[in-house]
């Protein structure tokens, strides 16, 4: 399987290449250059398949020549083996129609670690037996961090920067980060800045050449190809499990930087009869207004009790719109260019039919989210998160027929965000016991000035050079 970037002018890569790259040189995202596919028969002969065993069937078609077939199923083994629930990823029933999908289960809480979990164990197999070392630096408003924290620590090769804004995620998601004391861990906590400016400082420094070429910077946000393939495996999961190849399952995922979401995509090209992605976005709505109405504006970041999903700009939409514009890297290449000047864009007619015949889009506000919670712990016993609630919420007024099941990924436990459940349900969810020590672990982070000269020079510090 060979990967290439969706703005058609970076090398095509390997697996291997493209797990450690993370962004192509063009500024694009690396895709597989073709969609693999998956036949009736074979999508049919994964009922009753465990977990990872689906996983390695999915996957194996990515991975290509980098992994022999034994080494994949044993990484996912690994990886999966941490999970708190034997079904990694169980399925809920809510009513005759809802499902929940419970992506929770591994060691930070939320949906990120069945992705990071692998990667982390990517890394260190790729680069195990060579002298290469790699500088992990990302930004993070909470579960991002914690989970690449987790799945990176204390392995060989690798060292991890995580910026997070000083004082503005949750204490649970920071003593989830900070309470890791490996040496290869560094938590840098800036002060008097905000998510954006601590991911534009992590930009600034892939940007920077005198930086950037002195260390091997990776990166583990979901723009890294290896992340997406790994959430397709749960799309098959569960609609193998609710009757597909025979039936077609619709998904409603609340959404962010649209990765979740384009996973889901990608079993549905792949062969997965999926009746509906529903889309689901709080009141940062940009990509409601792309899919709805063609407009992707970036408007201003309003602060909610989803934070994962308060994003104005939606990176792995670039992919959606490369495949569905007839993968035509110089026109995207201009369309995006076009949006990084004007932060607006109009999606293509070619891009607005494509998406319409596969997703449909909704905006939760914080009264329908409430809601949403509320329904799930009254009618189904289930205290749900906040992201989960908009996602719940798109699901159920998407009105789709009777006879197609909708399942809700469930992106986060709701003890991570026990404020707005708690407002919203009477219940304090408490934290599963094998986090329960949280809050009386050692921290350890610095605290920098939010300035390019402050970061760079404490990372250079401490970071291996090439
Ligand atoms: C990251 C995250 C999301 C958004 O996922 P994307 O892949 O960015 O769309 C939703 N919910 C939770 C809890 C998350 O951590």
């Amino acid at each position: 399987m060979k990967y290439v970037s969706t703005r058609g002018n970076a090398p095509v890569l390997d697996f291997e290449q493209v797990t450690l790259a993370g962004l192509a040189s063009d500024g694009g995202l690396y895709l597989p250059e073709s969609w693999p596919s998956f036949t009736t028969e074979q999508i049919a002969a994964l009922k009753g398949a465990s977990y990872v065993d689906t996983a390695v069937a999915v996957m194996t078609p990515f991975v290509g020549d980098s992994l022999t077939a034994e080494d994949l199923r044993a990484l996912c083994t690994q990886a999966y083996g941490r999970f708190a629930h034997g079904a990694v990823t169980p399925l809920v029933q809510l009513d005759h129609q809802h499902w929940l999908l419970e992506l929770f289960h591994g060691p930070t809480l939320a949906f990120k670690d069945v992705a990071l979990q692998l990667l982390g164990l990517l890394f260190e197999r790729f680069l195990s037996g060579s002298e290469r070392h790699i500088i992990v630096v990302g930004a993070t408003s909470g579960d991002t961090g914690s989970a690449a924290i987790d799945a990176l620590a204390g392995r060989a090769g690798v060292d991890i920067f995580m910026l997070h804004p000083k004082g503005r995620v949750s204490d649970v998601q920071r003593r989830q980060m900070t309470t890791v004391l490996a040496p290869n861990v560094h938590n840098i906590a800036l002060e008097d800045a905000s998510f954006d400016d601590a991911q534009a400082l992590v930009k600034a420094m892939f940007n920077d050449p005198s930086f950037s070429s002195r260390f091997a910077l990776s990166a583990v946000n979901s723009i890294n190809w290896a992340r997406l393939m790994a959430q397709v495996v749960y799309y098959f999961y569960a609609a193998v499990r609710l009757g597909a190849p025979e039936r077609p399952v619709a998904f409603a995922v609340p959404t962010g930087n649209f990765g979740d979401v384009f996973a889901g995509y990608v079993a549905a090209k792949m062969g997965l009869p999926v009746a509906k992605l529903i889309v689901a976005t709080n009141v940062n709505d940009i990509l409601h207004r792309a899919l709805s109405e063609g407009d992707y504006s970036q408007g201003v970041v309003v602060p909610t009790p989803s934070p994962s999903m308060d994003i104005q700009v939606s990176s792995n939409f670039e992919r959606l719109l490369f495949d569905l514009g007839g993968r035509d890297g110089a026109a995207l290449s201009g369309q995006m260019l076009g949006f990084e000047a004007t932060r607006a864009m109009r999606l293509t007619n070619a891009q607005r039919d494509g998406a319409s015949a596969l997703f449909t889009s909704d905006r939760i506000d914080l009264d329908e989210m409430s809601l949403a919670m509320r329904w799930a712990c009254e009618h189904a016993g289930e205290v749900i998160d906040p992201h989960t609630a908009i996602g719940l919420a798109a699901a159920r007024r998407a009105s789709l027929p009777a006879d197609v099941p909708v399942v809700t990924l469930a992106t986060a436990h709701p003890a991570k965000f026990r404020e707005p459940v708690e407002r919203a349900t009477g219940v304090r969810p408490t934290l599963p016991a094998r986090i329960g020590d949280l809050f009386d672990r050692e921290e350890r982070y610095a605290s920098l000035p939010g300035t390019f000269e402050a970061v760079t020079a404490y990372i250079a510090e401490r970071a291996v050079a090439k």
